[in-house]
């Protein structure tokens, strides 16, 4: 005999999501959250920071991906929300959830990386986009030339923190940080805890929530 580690399965329908992200979930083919989302996605709707310790392969993405599209105002143009990420794949990956997940509500993420014609990006930005995912190096860049304006941003996430410290972001993460509104939700999602990875969570979050995930099976 062995315990269920789940006792019991609650649905995507019970974490008060809107009707057009639950659509936009069904399409997906989602049909009940992770442990991982249905312990985030409510706290990330009330707005409160949190550091979330997560394995590979949870569902990490949709877990701040589902409170960014519920949250964010679609009359607003400037973008709401700042998703880091280590890499380029990543920043395009993200990118494509929010967009599936944003589709009825049609919200606007756009991706930003380097190595990549920075000319381009500057003229997708003055689009309306509702969500910027992208790496630090890049992010950094459009902010001190002014083409990317974060004075409405009101979520930042930083993806696979635990990698972007390995990477040696942390020094740009840091420069971004103290460029955006102190009002903000910030919310850390990372495989490993570091002390480095704590470190940066006590001196850029307010009271936040800590979830851990246990990755025993
Ligand atoms: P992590 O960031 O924790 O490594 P991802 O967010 O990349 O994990 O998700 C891993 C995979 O699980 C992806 O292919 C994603 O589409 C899928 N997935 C996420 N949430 C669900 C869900 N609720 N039901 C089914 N599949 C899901
Ligand atoms: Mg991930």
């Amino acid at each position: 005999m062995y315990l269920k580690r789940r006792i019991c399965n609650v649905h995507f329908k019970e974490l008060k999501l809107n009707e057009k992200i639950l659509g936009a979930i069904e399409q997906l083919g989602y049909t009940e959250p992770t442990e991982v989302q249905e312990r985030v996605i409510p706290v990330a709707l009330q707005k409160q920071d949190i550091l979330v310790k997560s394995k590979t392969g949870s569902g990490k993405t949709a877990a701040f991906a589902i409170p960014l599209c519920e949250l964010v105002d679609w009359e607003e143009n400037k973008p709401q929300a700042l998703v880091l990420t280590p890499t380029r794949e990543l920043a395009v990956q993200v990118q494509e959830d929010i967009t599936n997940i944003g589709r009825f509500k049609r919200i606007k993420g756009l991706a930003l990386y380097g190595k990549s014609p920075f000319a381009k990006q500057k003229l997708a930005l003055k689009q309306k986009t509702h969500i910027v995912v992208g790496t630090p190096g890049r992010v950094l860049d459009h902010i001190e030339k002014g083409t990317l304006d974060v004075s409405k941003i009101e979520y930042l996430i930083m993806d696979e923190a635990d990698e972007m410290l390995n990477m040696g972001f942390l020094e740009q993460v840091e420069s971004i940080i103290k460029l955006l509104p102190s009002n903000r939700t910030t919310m850390l999602f990372s495989a490993t805890l570091s002390d480095e990875i704590k470190s940066l969570s006590g001196k850029y979050m307010k009271k936040s929530v800590s979830i851990e995930i246990d990755a025993a099976e």
